[in-house]
């Protein structure tokens, strides 16, 4: 049988082979589940058969969570009636092929390819910076007081991995360069050991991982892939809280590495201590090494960082402009820098020059004492599915044609710009989407909003109605 590639689904003529496998399949669900069941959870999986591997693709991590846990058994009971028992029974999450249209590396595939092959040095190869973005280098971070010790920490662990600080362990509020730190660790320790295996995983990612591997008694690759790897960079740990299992899965992993000298970097939005369901074992294993915070930035490094984007930008920024913008966002630095876009974006559109009365004409939603109002993903999607006449299900759903496809880009770039959300968290609010695509999307609203004044005017009018509704 033809092994298919996972993340293009099978080819049709698979499929119709598998056909009668899948109604009965679908019959022996149905006797077993209530029809509310059924149509809320199960008529949802995505069935894909490669002749040995059922997968069962479920449209978000909570809805795969929900359907491993009260319908598993069943599940696993009416594959092993309708396909036998040499049929895998595999579930994934959201829909992966869409990856393969970004301009960053491939990743892996689930079963964890590990090259043995020699690496070249520069670049380095894909499966080793795998979910790195490129973007997020030291290079590109500036340092300044509320991170000079945790950039000095990660500038350290990067040079000599396992050395130093083991685990070190980054806490700090949303949109204060977590992530970015994460990912500068793994690009340079790569450029000085190309040999090295570096992880960089989303604690999302770590438990689907997980789940899947235990599902496909696969745990010993699962543990190949996370306890052999040099450094293992875990970002936004705080999402185990409460889930005990992967947290005694992780405590494993985190021995392993640490007993063999490999370095771990955990970042969280939140202090150790302030996990609550982390068992103690797992708390103090997190402080045995050097635990870092970052601090919202202060007024100069806020515009440094300005200054280091507007050196991006493709026209002149005026300073008072960049200390306008520097004063009126302070807490986080994402929102720091979609003011900038905004900024430029109007001149580049407008052909009018930068000035300071300018920057406040397009940021005049964010002036002190215009009453902003917090607002959260779902209300997000469902204001920009509305403006482009599309419901939410549709942003949510799997199709990738324009103008849909745009639509949920702005939409990401929405919620990169109004909520906390990371990366992950943005992607699971669209149908499980990978981090990766989401910064995509918003790498290309932004480049798309200096070019196109359509996009332009519907993201400004969506971010201006969401704030002051
Ligand atoms: P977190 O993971 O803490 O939520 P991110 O790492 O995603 O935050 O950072 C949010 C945005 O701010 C990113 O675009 C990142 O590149 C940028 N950023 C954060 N800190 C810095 C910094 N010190 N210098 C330059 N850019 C930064
Ligand atoms: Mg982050």
């Amino acid at each position: 049988m033809t092994q298919t590639h996972p993340t293009n689904g099978p080819p049709d003529f698979e499929r119709s082979v598998t056909t009668d496998q899948w109604l009965r399949f679908t019959e022996v669900m149905q006797a077993q589940v209530t029809p509310g069941a059924w149509q809320t959870w199960i008529q949802r999986l995505e069935p894909s058969f490669d002749g040995q591997r059922l997968t069962l693709r479920a449209p978000s991590d909570f809805h795969l969570r929900w359907v491993i846990d009260k319908h598993g058994q069943h599940i696993e009971q009416a594959c092993l009636t309708a396909y036998g028992s040499d049929v895998e029974l595999e579930f994934t999450i959201g829909e992966p092929s869409e990856e393969a249209e970004q301009p960053l590396l491939p990743t892996p595939t689930d079963s964890g390819r590990r090259s043995t092959d020699p690496l070249p040095s520069a670049p380095p190869a894909p499966e080793r910076v795998a979910r790195l973005v490129r973007k997020y280098r030291f290079e590109n971070f500036v340092v300044g007081q509320s991170n000079r010790f945790a950039s000095a920490a990660a500038m350290a662990v990067a040079e000599q991995p396992g050395r130093n600080y083991n685990p070190l362990f980054i806490h700090g509020n949303a949109g204060l360069g977590k992530t970015h730190l994460l990912n500068a660790i793994g690009y340079q320790a790569l450029e000085m050991y190309p040999g090295m295996e570096v992880r960089y995983v989303t604690s999302e990612t770590f438990f689907t991982d997980f789940i899947n591997s235990i599902r496909r008694k696969k745990m010993d690759e699962f543990k190949a892939r996370y306890r052999t790897t040099d450094i293992l960079l875990l970002d936004d740990v705080q999402f185990f809280d409460g889930k005990e299992q992967i947290l005694e899965e992780f405590f494993h992993t985190f021995n392993s590495l640490y007993e063999s000298g490999k370095q771990i970097v955990i970042t969280s939005d939140r202090h150790p201590r302030h996990l609550h369901t982390l068992e103690d074992r797992l708390r103090s294993r997190f402080e045995w090494g050097l635990l870092t915070d970052i601090q919202p930035p202060d007024v100069e490094t806020r515009l440094a960082i300005l200054r280091r984007n507007a050196e991006h930008a493709a026209m002149a920024i005026p300073l008072e402009v960049l200390e306008f913008i520097a004063g009126l966002v302070s807490d986080n630095i994402r929102e720091l820098e979609g003011a900038l876009t905004r900024v430029t974006a109007f001149a580049s559109l407008t052909g009018e020059p930068i000035s300071h009365p300018m920057a406040e004409r397009v940021l005049q939603d964010m002036l002190p004492g215009h009453e902003s109002k917090a607002v959260d993903a779902p209300e997000i999607i469902a204001a920009t599915a509305a403006a482009y006449g599309y419901s939410v299900e549709e942003l949510q759903g799997p199709s990738r044609k324009q103008p849909l496809a745009r639509c949920r880009q702005v939409a990401m770039y929405l919620c990169r710009e109004h909520t906390d959300l990371s990366l992950p968290k943005i992607g699971a609010q669209f149908g499980s989407r990978d981090h990766t695509t989401v910064m995509h999307a918003i790498d290309k609203v932004k480049s798309v909003m200096q070019t196109d004044r359509e996009v332009f005017d519907r993201v400004s009018e969506l971010s201006q109605s969401l704030r002051t509704r």
